[in-house]
């Protein structure tokens, strides 16, 4: 009987969006005692990466958790909306929409990566400011484009959240078209995780199938202000990767993955979602905008958060990033987990050209 290499799935676990989940080996950047502290006492790190000064906002502007290669995607047809002063829904949903329909995107969308029955289940959700109206579907299966049957639900229901069977029979009646979204590649790396899992079941990896050891996880958060100073946001996902099915992560949960202030800003999340719902984490950052903290500060104090509330960072082998914008454009960007190889991303577009964000991060991995 072949030996099962099931270490190669608990070792840190990289994604096309640089995000890792699980991870191993850590140093705490700055040990802290209390949020007061904490941002102060972490200064050297923060001034290495040229953060803790006041970045000049500029609006409008659009802006995605990723790097160059995928901004530049994402941003280009939401930016064409956004300049001729079109509708900021429209230009956010547009975005969106470029990596829920691009199958070489495995987080989101067409070709994400299933759950632990090898079903693709999508999570989405939506907030305008103008309004503080949202809506989300969450465990959606059969649809590419998740964020756009939540900006229905916000749009043409009484509710905020729609789940499941009854999220896909809304789309349907709005003309979405029902499809297999679990593409060839999806399929075989579901498999060999699968095949991974246990050496007590009768599973086996091929001996020579290599199909990618990797566990990737991703998520977008899509931000923008219009010309007006009007504020919304999208995040769009499919979850983690061999999830139990029905398990919904934070991204369809208003205030976890998405929250949008009119007043204050916006912050989207990645990662391990779980964390990102119990710390409430994207209203978190936005508080803490309203308090006076820049983004990139607010995103900061929410991955300290995380750290304190699981009894630090001995107990944090997961990541998560948080991205910001506030209502004068200022961005920021942060994630727990990074090394000087490996920091969170944010691209923006605005009047003044696209450009990409290197932040910072807490526990150096
Ligand atoms: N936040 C997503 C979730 O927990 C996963 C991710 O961002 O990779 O569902």
């Amino acid at each position: 009987m072949r030996l099962k290499n099931m270490l190669k799935f608990r070792l840190p676990i990289k994604s096309n969006s640089n995000q890792t989940i699980m991870g191993s080996r850590r140093k705490f950047i700055q040990k802290t005692l209390g949020l007061g502290m904490a941002l102060p006492l972490m200064s050297t790190k923060m001034a290495s990466l040229g953060l803790g000064k006041k970045r000049d906002g500029e609006v409008p502007i659009i802006l995605c958790s990723r790097g160059e290669s995928w901004g530049k995607k994402v941003l280009a047809p939401g930016w064409e909306k956004l300049q001729k002063n079109e509708s900021l829904l429209d230009a956010l949903e547009v975005s969106a929409n470029v990596t829920e329909l691009d199958p070489d995107d495995m987080s989101v969308g067409y070709g994400g990566l299933p759950n632990e029955d090898g079903v693709v289940q999508l999570d989405a959700s939506i907030m305008y400011g103008p309004t503080h109206n949202c809506g989300s579907v969450a465990g959606i299966e059969g649809i590419k484009t998740p964020s756009s049957v939540a900006r229905l639900v916000m749009e043409r229901t009484n509710h905020i959240h729609l789940v499941g069977e009854g999220a896909l029979r809304f789309a349907k009646a709005h003309g979405f078209k029902e499809e297999d979204l679990l593409t060839d590649k999806a399929r075989r790396m579901w498999l060999r995780w699968k095949e991974n899992l246990s050496d007590k079941d009768d599973r086996l990896p091929p001996e020579d199938g290599d199909y990618g050891l990797d566990r990737p996880t991703g998520t977008i958060n899509v931000l923008g202000i219009d010309q007006e100073g009007n504020i919304a946001g999208i995040t769009t996902t499919s979850g983690l990767f061999g999830k139990i099915p029905g398990r919904i992560g934070d991204s369809p949960i208003i205030g976890a993955g998405l929250y949008v202030d009119n007043e204050v800003g916006a912050a989207g999340a990645t990662g391990l979602g779980e964390e990102v719902i119990r710390t409430c984490g994207s209203f978190y950052v936005v508080e803490r905008m309203r308090e006076g903290m820049s983004p990139q500060e607010a995103c900061e104090a929410i991955c300290k958060r995380i750290i304190d509330i699981n009894g630090g960072e001995k107990n944090v082998d997961f990541n998560d990033k948080f991205v910001a914008v506030n209502k004068s454009g200022e961005v920021g960007v942060a994630q727990i987990q990074g090394n000087d190889n490996w920091k969170p991303e944010l691209a923006y577009q605005t009047p003044s050209g696209f450009k990409v964000v290197k932040g910072s991060y807490l526990i150096e991995v």
